[in-house]
């Protein structure tokens, strides 16, 4: 295991160079001095500082100038530099730990998976989680002093203030377990703790940061359901961190029962296991040699067959799919007024076998809606994959380095 003792990134302090930063990192092509100083409302003067400091650091570089007709130089673009900075993403998930090496631009760099001991003692997950971000930083030769930190991201809830994860469901070995700061003192790195779906916004608004809206929620798929929320540009993590669990939003009071006793919840209605189970019960799958009994990884596998069987036209598989979409449909308009979202995004480790399908039905129960805003919503597809709750918890790390919102606080 690589020990990454007595990294310590350069912080950047100066409020000054998170707002530059924050400007270059959210154009797609770069910006000159003077687009900077227009953006930031800084004096030309202090742009010119500032970009220097940057450069001399590393995390910016000058990328050619820009055309232009009239007279006089034309002036120099300014982009960051993807490898001024680098960040590492940890999703601990019951079934898998998945490890991602991020550059400054929010591109994957490395990722490595683990599987997590069969005993889920919490010790020995540890260990496979500092082994795994070991491999990554050995075969990417990146500077530690480069990696700014170690973000990780789980299901909820967590105490973010004691750094641990809260009754983890599947997870029984890690309740109390002091995850962040044993991880810091392995690692020799700061580290800060998220729930996966807000760990998922960040990822939408680090890779795409030019197109992402002030006000979206991420619908994030895993085992179970969760949302995300961005807010007049900032993630909201609510009061204790743990906001998003709208598992028990009841979305069909003739829907199934939920472990709570009541019918129809949003996270039991459109969960994998309960609509491959709905799937065995009718014959669209074939029955499952294990019995009743399904593995996740047998969950996984069924639920891309009933998305492919849906893809096919089969009308008993798309009855079924259609129906959770017809949920999610009653759910989302439910968020979207209550919070005049500008789009939705989709994603997670379980979205992919749904998407087209889901993204159909979706939009078309929306745009049947009376209310404009709801009627009116984007909605799209995360560009990360399956891996966003990771890549989400690097991005976490980058914004809590980099960006002036963190800045501010
Ligand atoms: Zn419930």
């Amino acid at each position: 295991m690589t020990v990454l003792k007595g990294a310590s990134f350069p912080v950047v302090g100066a409020f000054n160079e998170t707002l530059v930063l924050d400007a270059i990192r959210r154009s797609r092509t770069g910006l000159s001095r003077v687009e900077v100083a227009r953006e930031t409302n800084l004096s030309a003067q202090a742009v010119s500082n500032v970009s220097r400091r940057l450069l001399d650091r590393g995390l910016i570089h000058e990328a050619g100038s820009k055309k232009t007709t009239g007279p006089g130089k034309p002036p120099t673009i300014l982009r960051t530099e993807p490898s001024g900075a680098f960040a590492i993403g940890v999703h601990l998930d019951p079934s898998v730990i998945t490890c991602v090496l991020l550059d400054f631009r929010g591109a994957v760099v490395r990722e490595v998976r683990r599987r997590p001991p069969e005993s889920g003692d919490a010790a020995a997950t540890l260990a496979r989680i500092a082994d795994g971000i070991g491999e990554i930083t050995r075969a990417a030769g990146v500077d530690p002093g480069r990696v700014a930190g170690i973000g990780v991201a789980a299901p909820g809830p967590i105490d973010a203030d004691a750094g641990v994860i809260v009754r983890p469901p599947l997870m029984p070995g890690w309740a109390g377990f002091r995850l962040r700061d044993d991880l810091e003192q392995t690692l020799g790195m700061p580290v800060a703790l998220t729930k996966d779906v807000t760990a998922a916004v960040f990822a939408e608004d680090w890779t795409n940061p030019s197109e992402s809206p002030a006000n979206f929620a991420f619908l994030y798929w895993g085992t179970g359901i969760g949302v995300g929320l961005v807010l007049d540009g900032s993630v909201h993590a609510g009061a204790t961190q743990n906001a998003g669990d709208v598992g028990h939003a009841v979305v069909d009071p003739d829907g199934p029962v939920c472990a709570c006793g009541r019918r129809g919840c949003f996270g039991e209605s459109v969960r994998p296991r309960r609509l491959v189970t709905e799937a065995l019960e009718q014959g669209v799958l074939p029955a499952s040699p294990g019995g009743a009994d399904l593995s996740r990884e047998r969950v996984d596998h069924l639920f891309r067959l009933l998305g492919e069987r849906a893809g096919g036209g089969d009308p008993a598989a798309l009855a079924i799919v259609d129906r959770a979409a017809r949920r999610t449909a009653w759910f989302l308009s439910n968020l979207v007024a209550l919070l005049d979202l500008d789009r939705i995004v989709f994603g997670g480790p379980s979205w992919a076998p749904l998407r087209d399908r889901m993204l159909a039905v979706v939009s078309a129960e929306l745009g049947g809606t009376e209310a404009s805003i709801v009627e009116s919503i984007a909605l799209a597809s995360s560009a990360v994959g399956d891996d966003v709750a990771a890549v989400g918890a690097a991005c976490l790390v980058l914004e809590r380095t980099f960006s002036p919102r963190s800045a501010l606080t």
